[in-house]
């Protein structure tokens, strides 16, 4: 039996003009564009009439007024959200690239309120009133922490060492391993970007092996850098041998040609003694006596996305003159936030519990044992239907592209609602407010408490039981 369309019902689809008189939407008009809410009104009224014709409108013809006047609400609301959105990270994984990599410190957030929308002295030295620069406060920390004589900051890592090629090695030969040519995610290849520079790429040794000899038997007459590249985002292990930046040094002074280390991930303080693995520090590169030393500024280093470049002054003054450095340039908000990330540092303690990344990887186990109770125990409460929620040992990820080998202990909050799936959990999670990346393993959705904050306890159990209670999406 076909369904009956009851076409007299289309009468009672309200117009866009009694919508709009209505408190709920004036109220919604307040803080949306018209067209905004016009738009969404007419969608909604379209959406019913077709269910209306369709026979698939269930409702009494009373009814049709509110349901206009929900869907039109929850239009207007979806398209008012933003779509860059707050992520709670359940992922354990600290530096992940997909949600926005290193948090900033609380300093660094504040400084970068600061400039927000307030003047401010980024390139005028206030005691003289002249023209000042903006890479100079931040010159004096970098040095003052690093041991180096001279430094630079542009826009990222990748961008550091493209600058770096061009302005010591265009047209020139510059040796690297072969091991060492690796492509750090969103494609950046290290032979890719010495192309871009202008350098041209001379790789010695085999994947596994690298000998100081075999740079050596490379260099030429056009031979203009030696480069290190930090293999930070895999592993050889076995029979492998990479050559130190030490004796990169030693080989370079022989010849009479610099030596840069991209370390990517680089790190201020040691956190071998946090169970990470022992890898080189920026202080411990400098001090090998590399020329060029360039990381990020939002791996390991905890501050906003930043390429840093130290090294001797020679070749930094060269760099600061490549107009690549212009169009490379850093922002306010880039300046504000990593002096203050910087000044952390000038206290290693307070960089330790102030810095959100450093303190993550840091975080006793106990404390984030503690969080999982927690959390299950705000989950509990505000769950009324059944859900198995388990308290277990798991592993978290350093993120970033490195320290790929870490194995950091952590606890996980498992969570099975009788109601749905794990993946329909999942997805609406994400799509929650605000949204809950996690990962869903052996048929189960796993928050890691570590990369889980203090304060988002309340919010996560919120949300979570509300997405469980009623099985929609929130
Ligand atoms: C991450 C990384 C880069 C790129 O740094 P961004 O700050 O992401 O641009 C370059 N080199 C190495 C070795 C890296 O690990």
């Amino acid at each position: 039996m076909a369904l009956s369309v009851d076409k007299s019902l289309l009468r009672d689809l309200p117009k866009v003009d009694e919508l709009l008189q209505h408190f709920r939407i004036i109220e919604l008009m307040r803080d949306n564009p018209r067209k905004i809410v016009v738009d969404s009104i007419r969608s909604s009224i379209d959406e019913l009439r077709c269910s209306i014709l369709d026979g698939e409108y269930t409702g009494t013809s009373e009814e049709i007024f509110d349901v206009v006047l929900r869907k039109s609400i929850n239009r207007i609301k979806w398209s008012a959200r933003p779509n860059l959105r707050r992520v709670i990270n359940g992922t354990g994984v600290v530096l992940h690239t997909n949600l926005g990599r290193a948090l900033l410190a609380e300093s660094a957030k504040t400084a970068t309120i600061g400039v927000a929308s307030n003047y401010c002295n980024l390139e005028m030295n206030l005691e003289s009133g002249k023209r000042g620069s903006r890479y100079e406060p931040l010159e004096e920390l970098l040095i003052q922490l690093t041991g180096a004589e001279a430094a630079l900051v542009v826009n990222n890592n990748a961008s550091a060492v493209l600058l770096a090629l061009g302005t010591l090695a265009k047209g020139k030969e510059v040796i690297v391993s072969r091991g060492q040519l690796v492509e750090i995610g969103g494609s950046f290849r290290i032979p890719e970007v010495m192309e871009q520079s202008g350098a041209i790429l001379v790789d010695v040794g085999a994947t596994n092996k690298t000998h100081p000899r075999d740079y050596r038997s490379a260099v030429t007459g056009e031979t203009a850098l030696l480069l290190h590249v930090h293999t930070s985002n895999y592993r050889i292990v076995g029979f492998t041998r990479e050559t130190t930046v030490e004796e990169l040094v030693e080989l370079g002074s022989e010849y009479k040609i610099p030596v840069m280390s991209d370390l990517g991930s680089g790190f201020l303080v040691d956190l071998a003694k946090y169970g990470l693995p022992k890898e080189p520090s920026v202080q411990e590169t400098v001090a090998a006596g590399a020329d060029v030393v360039t990381f990020s500024g939002d791996k390991l280093l905890g501050g906003p996305q930043a390429g840093i470049i130290v090294g001797k002054k020679h070749y930094i003054e060269k760099m600061k003159k490549n107009p690549l450095t212009r169009a490379v340039r850093i922002d306010k908000f880039t300046v504000a936030a990593l002096e203050a990330t910087l000044r952390e540092y000038l206290d290693s303690h307070r960089a330790l519990q102030n810095i959100p990344t450093l303190r993550m990887l840091t975080e006793p186990i106990d404390i984030i044992q503690r969080r999982a109770r927690t959390l299950q125990k705000k989950l509990r409460n505000r769950l009324n239907v059944p859900a198995e929620l388990q308290i277990m040992p798991g592993i978290s990820q350093v993120g970033g592209g490195s320290m790929p080998t870490a194995q950091l202990p952590t606890i996980i909050l498992s969570c099975l609602p009788e109601n749905m799936s794990v993946d329909k959990l999942a997805i609406n999670l994400r799509m929650g407010e605000p949204a809950v990346v996690a990962r869903v393993q052996e048929g189960k959705f796993q928050l890691d408490l570590r990369t889980v904050q203090q304060g988002e306890l309340d919010m996560l159990a919120e949300v979570m039981a509300k997405v469980i209670n009623t099985g929609e999406v929130t």
